[in-house]
């Protein structure tokens, strides 16, 4: 806020307007911060320190070219909601089902191996471009591809644009399942036009993206979209090192009853060993056992291998990242310094900011303020609301409505509230169930009206109680 010369409050004020609950003394990443700065006419430029965190006590490793190695593509699929995105995942293991295997129960990881004319493709099990970009937020890149689904009957519809940006900003190029293709008029055309609306020309219209007409439903040309996969895979020269210490993130991670905290990794680079000391998120630990996609134990996973972990100390988080030390001495003291850490930031997070933090006015004297977050049922009622309740300012007390919109009142307008010592003001709309929840937690006032006059009242009545007292 200080290098943007905005006041902290106009800040936080964005943030949870973009649905980022901030508080003034939490720190945001930097994909937010960017976004923040963009709103205000920004640009920002991202400036890189290795110092001051647990993680220097880590050697960064760097790979000469000539001990790297092509590794297997890492893919996710996403899509809008009922185009086929689980049907696809399900189709794509059935081509891949041995007859010995069909019968038997594979257990599930959170990822799958796929293999294809003798190369091998790994598919992560949670589809979506939410699960994706949460790990990007985390600081972790996972997918080398992504397959957008777009039900051929259906079109590109809003989570389509969305997947279609998320894998845009990430870098990650696309390729385009036409799904539902057995369905009767459909028009794979369409399709293809909206594609190039969005920016995605394709092959057959001189463009550079790869589509597939598939069926999930089916089992159709789903062998044409996995070798699609491997001829982008190829494009992209995905390398690692398997000679070296692994490094990798963590899918997901659970605490199970009899064999304690479980974790699925992908290893990214290197080779990740039974016996190996290590640290993934909070957590650390000798790898007492690895159990790959079909269920097996096995002693070494190689670069871009999912497998299931066990012999940490605590659960990670998935997008954490996790790398093998030399001992579990050093396994520890960094897991111990990113604990550490983690407890102060929750610390700060359950501390309540109060208003002279957020309003510069407070700090220049003895102003009070009344903060004032109005939502109604009209764009007309909000703003005649918003005007009567400022005419209340007088010269001891400020009635400062932060933020005024139309509709009910979400969970959002709550922690708006609350980080912002402000009251609730509703005309003619209710909170949602969510929200009247949180707001008992976090303590905030929300007053419903259905007459503007009665809601006037009651803030001069609270504006009295505000001011000092006269003899
Ligand atoms: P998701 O929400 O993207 O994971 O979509 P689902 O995989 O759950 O599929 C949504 C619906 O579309 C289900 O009823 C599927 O049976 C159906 N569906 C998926 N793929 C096809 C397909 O290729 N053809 C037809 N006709 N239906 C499909």
């Amino acid at each position: 806020s200080k290098l943007i010369n905005k006041t902290s409050a106009e800040v936080i004020t964005k943030l949870i307007q973009i649905g980022v609950m901030a508080t003034i003394n939490q720190e945001i990443d930097f994909d937010v911060a960017e976004l923040i700065a963009l709103e205000f006419g920004y640009e920002v430029e991202k400036e890189v320190s290795n110092d001051d965190n647990e993680d220097s006590l880590l050697e960064v490793e760097v790979d000469d070219p000539n001990d790297l190695q092509p590794r297997p593509p890492i893919v996710t699929v996403m899509g809008h909601v009922d185009h086929g995105k689980t049907s696809l995942l399900d189709a794509i293991r059935q081509t891949n089902v041995t007859a010995k295997e069909a019968g038997g129960i594979t257990q599930h990881i959170g990822a799958s191996e796929v293999h294809i004319n003798g190369k091998k493709i790994v598919f992560l099990d949670t589809p979506g471009h939410e699960a994706f970009t949460s790990m990007r937020a985390r600081g972790a890149q996972v997918t080398d591809i992504s397959i957008i689904v777009v039900a051929a009957d259906d079109g590109i519809m809003p989570q389509t644009i969305e997947a279609i940006n998320h894998s845009k900003a990430a870098n990650v190029p696309i390729i385009v399942a036409i799904n539902k293709i057995d369905k009767p008029n459909i028009n794979v055309d369409r399709v293809k036009q909206e594609l190039a609306d969005q920016g995605l020309l394709v092959e057959d219209w001189g463009g550079d993206v790869i589509s597939v007409p598939v069926s999930a439903l089916k089992g159709q040309n789903i062998d044409t979209l996995l070798e699609m996969v491997l001829l982008v895979a190829e494009m992209e020269e995905l390398k690692a090192n398997p000679n070296r210490k692994a490094v990798g993130t963590v899918i997901e991670a659970q605490l199970d009853k009899g064999r304690g905290p479980v974790a699925t990794v992908l290893v990214q680079n290197g080779t990740l060993k039974v016996g190996d000391s290590i640290v993934a998120g909070i957590g650390h630990g000798k790898v007492r056992a690895m159990i790959n996609h079909l269920g097996k134990r096995i002693k070494e996973a190689t670069p871009s291998t999912p497998v299931e972990i066990l012999g940490l100390s605590d659960v990670p988080q998935s997008g954490d990242q996790f790398v093998v030390v030399e001992n579990d001495k050093l396994a520890r003291s960094i897991a111990d310094k990113r604990k550490e850490k983690l407890r102060e930031e929750q610390m700060k997070a359950t501390q309540k900011v109060s208003l002279d933090e957020l309003f510069k006015q407070m700090e220049k004297g003895e102003l009070k303020e009344l903060n004032i977050v109005v939502k109604g049922d009209v764009q007309g009622s909000v703003q005649a609301v918003k005007q009567s309740l400022e005419k209340l300012t007088n010269d001891e007390v400020a009635v400062k409505v932060i933020h005024a919109g139309v509709g009910a009142i979400t969970e959002s307008d709550i922690m708006l509230a609350s980080a912002s010592n402000a009251i609730i003001i509703g005309f003619n709309v209710r909170p949602v169930t969510s929200a009247q929840s949180l707001a008992e937690k976090e303590k905030v006032d929300v007053r419903t009206y259905r007459i503007i006059y009665k809601a006037i009242e009651d803030i001069q009545a609270a504006m009295k109680g505000m001011l000092d007292p006269e003899y």
